[in-house]
């Protein structure tokens, strides 16, 4: 059937010719050599050849997570390193400190509550990171000690907010107050800078999908001293998740159970990439730049980022309001069906009222131009009462101004 004004949802069934823009805050778009390392033959996992792998991959990870410290490689999506972050260090009864960053922070802190932790939740509005002063109050007042561990988002992707984890980490060392430090970078390891070891934090929570630019599939626990001393006498029941049962066999490449092997080819490949060729620092300053341009983009079009507080942008993604009377469901169904590219929904309590535009992992000037112009032209499709020129805006400083004025001397 043909319409007057043909979308690629015509074509979708068929075949919709070039690649499809995956712009939502994770998964992120896999780059071809990280596909293709994964399209190798899977190896016995106890065998020689696997060890040298695991070796690999097990050792070129704390570059990463910027630690001394052993990083434990899960077969689980990110959920599930939260999971083994908790029940690895805590008892039943113990309290958390935790911190409503958003929608990600929220379900943690639900996963602890049925773990039979007792999480006390300093609410927020959802429009700024974690406030390292109020983490600093709380414990201050602790002083029983009653609070086992503090737990933050470090890049809240429900939101578009970053928080300070060196200054949270301050906050706590002010208080002198024991309680662990574990922090979920699931969405900002590997595009946003972040210091296990100098921030002193006792269990990092990561994924694969999000800045590792891997499929789904893999999570990580990067765990110090302190918290593996914790592990030692923390009473929740552990199996599956139990760091003491990976860390033995890790010591020599080796895992306890059926790593995700072809994963782990691909994550050879995405720290070659990432800590090796570009470098981790030029990776976090490309991240920055794009998160800048979308911002500048934003503001032409007349519409809100949904962060408010400057030092806290995410450099991973953009937390957009859509105006009032305006559905993000729909118009990010419009920017589906015509541009064959999806972003980010609106989670939790900013359903329907947020959408996310994901500009982290595998991303270059281009694939943010093509990002920014499919959002300008689905806004126009849909009906959303916005202002032109925020693809210009980008365009403008991701080119340094120079494009602009070039333009205008030739006119
Ligand atoms: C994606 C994400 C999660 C959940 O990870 P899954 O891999 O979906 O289990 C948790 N926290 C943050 C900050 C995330 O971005």
């Amino acid at each position: 059937m043909r319409h007057s004004h043909p979308s690629q949802k015509d074509f979708i069934m068929a075949h919709a010719a070039g690649r499809h823009f995956l712009q939502i805050p994770g998964p992120t778009n896999v780059p071809d050599r990280v596909l293709r390392a994964i399209d190798s033959v899977t190896i016995d996992h106890r065998g020689p050849e696997f060890q040298k792998l695991g070796q690999e991959v097990l050792g070129g990870l704390k570059a990463v997570f910027k630690t001394s410290s052993p990083v434990i490689i899960f077969p689980a999506s990110g959920t599930g390193a939260w999971e083994a972050a908790l029940v690895n260090t805590l008892s039943a009864g113990d309290h958390v400190l935790m911190y409503e960053t958003g929608h990600f922070a929220t379900l943690w802190e639900s996963m602890a509550k049925r773990m039979g932790i007792v999480p006390e939740f300093i609410s927020s509005d959802w429009r700024r990171g974690a406030d390292p002063a109020a983490i600093e109050a709380r414990l201050a007042e602790d002083r029983g000690h009653t609070i086992k561990a503090v737990c933050v988002v470090h890049n809240e992707t429900s939101t578009g907010a970053t928080s300070r984890i060196g200054e949270v980490r301050k906050a706590i060392d002010r208080t002198g107050h024991p309680a662990l430090l574990m922090v979920d970078t699931i969405s900002s390891l590997g595009s946003i800078d972040y210091r296990h070891d100098e921030w002193g934090v006792d269990v990092t929570v990561a994924g694969s999908q999000k800045g590792l630019m891997l499929p789904p599939g893999l999570s990580f626990n990067a765990v110090s001293d302190k918290a593996l001393a914790a592990s030692k006498s923390a009473k929740l029941p552990r199996s599956y998740w139990s760091w003491e049962d990976m860390l033995g066999p890790n010591k020599n490449g080796f895992f306890p159970y059926t790593p995700a092997t072809n994963l782990l080819y691909g994550l050879r490949e995405a720290l070659k990439m990432l800590v090796d060729e570009e470098g981790l620092d030029n990776v976090f300053k490309r991240h920055d730049r794009h998160a800048e341009a979308t911002r500048r983009a934003v503001r032409a079009w007349g519409l809100e980022i949904l962060c408010q507080n400057p030092a806290e942008y995410s450099s991973a993604l953009t937390a957009v309001m859509m105006p009032a009377g305006h559905n993000e469901v729909d118009f990010r169904k419009v920017v589906l069906e015509h541009f064959n590219m999806s972003l980010g929904s609106g989670l939790g309590k900013i359903a329907n009222k947020v959408f996310r535009i994901g500009h982290l992992g595998d991303f270059n000037d281009l694939t943010l131009m093509g990002t920014l112009c499919g959002v300008e032209m689905g806004l126009g499709v849909a009906g959303v009462p916005h202002k032109k020129g925020g693809a210009a805006a980008a365009m403008d400083y991701l080119s340094g101004g120079a494009a602009t004025q070039n333009a205008r001397a030739a006119a």
